[in-house]
């Protein structure tokens, strides 16, 4: 409950109070429930919205005058007051009611404009992923380390126009749970939409699952997004994927995993996006990470 719902409890018209407890109010005046009274000893006094009864001193405004008559605390008494009146207090408001706080993009923009990598963002991006660091910057990727030391991966999700919409924390430590953290309100739902811009027509569009995938695929040259790890698509985002192909004049593909997950998130996207092509992965590579790193491991040997 706050001060402007308890200032509307304290508003309602105290002679109307009254009468919704079961007082005969005539001519701002009632008998006292609060003494055996037979003259109508009770007053209101509108301009305050309070009432006083001369006889035996009782006074108070509406919640007052709840609390009194029907032995309420002053926390039913606002309810009943609330339930009397359809003001409906914070407390009671069922959590989808409430709008959800939007994300706060001040607060993260600034991470983002001097990207660093620690010593473990470092190794996780460049000595275990290979990534192409013109991708890392590219992404903006950066990290920091909370209050006990750990040490996160911070990768910004941006909408088409460059606002920043959404931040994922990625624990680096092997194992770790939570692995992911989210920001209140983040809306980490397609990642690197900025790339639609690069995109001529009868260009393919990568739809990758993961950010991971997206990076090593952004390294090998191609164009990419991802959507999050084994989660199917949301409507409107199938949405905007449809309309992009159709305006871009651009295919889109994809390298599932190779596994059953993998095959069957490819016939789920498949089936909103009736053009999405299906690239294989190499036996024996799990997902294009995978596949990406052995290929660089390849490069590396013969170089
Ligand atoms: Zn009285």
């Amino acid at each position: 409950m706050d001060k402007y719902e308890l200032q509307k409890l304290r508003d309602l018209p105290i002679e109307g109070v009254a009468e919704r407890l079961g007082f005969q109010v005539k001519m701002h005046k009632c008998l006292c429930p609060f003494h055996d009274d037979h003259h109508a000893s009770l007053s209101f006094k509108v301009s305050k919205n309070t009432y006083r009864c001369f006889v035996c001193g009782e006074s108070g405004g509406p919640i007052d005058l709840v609390m009194k008559y029907l032995r309420k605390d002053f926390r039913e008494a606002c309810r009943w007051l609330a339930d009397e009146n359809n003001i409906i207090l914070t407390e009671y408001k069922p959590e989808e009611d409430r709008p959800p706080k939007p994300f706060d993009a001040s607060r993260y923009e600034r991470f983002f404009e001097r990207p660093w990598l620690n010593d473990e963002a470092r190794k996780f991006l460049f000595e275990e992923r290979h990534l192409d660091p013109r991708v890392v910057r590219w992404c903006r990727l950066t990290s920091w380390k909370d209050k006990q030391g750990v040490p996160w991966l911070q990768t910004p999700y941006y909408d088409r126009e460059g606002k920043l919409i959404g931040v994922q924390n990625r624990n680096l430590v092997k194992g770790a749970t939570p692995r992911f953290r989210f920001p209140q309100g983040a809306e980490c739902r397609i990642y690197n939409l900025p790339v639609l811009n690069l995109l001529k027509p009868g260009e393919t569009l990568f739809i990758t699952e993961g950010c991971s995938d997206c990076w090593a695929m952004l390294s090998a040259g191609h164009k990419a997004i991802a959507i999050p790890s084994a989660t199917l698509l949301k409507h409107k985002d199938a949405e905007l994927l449809r309309e992009l192909t159709s305006e871009l004049q651009i295919t889109i593909g994809m390298y599932p995993d190779n596994d059953t997950p993998g095959e069957r998130l490819f016939l789920q996207l498949k089936d909103v996006l009736p053009n999405l092509i299906h690239y294989q992965l190499p036996l024996g590579n799990k997902d294009f990470s995978d596949y990406y790193v052995s290929m660089k491991r390849k490069e590396g040997d013969h170089g």
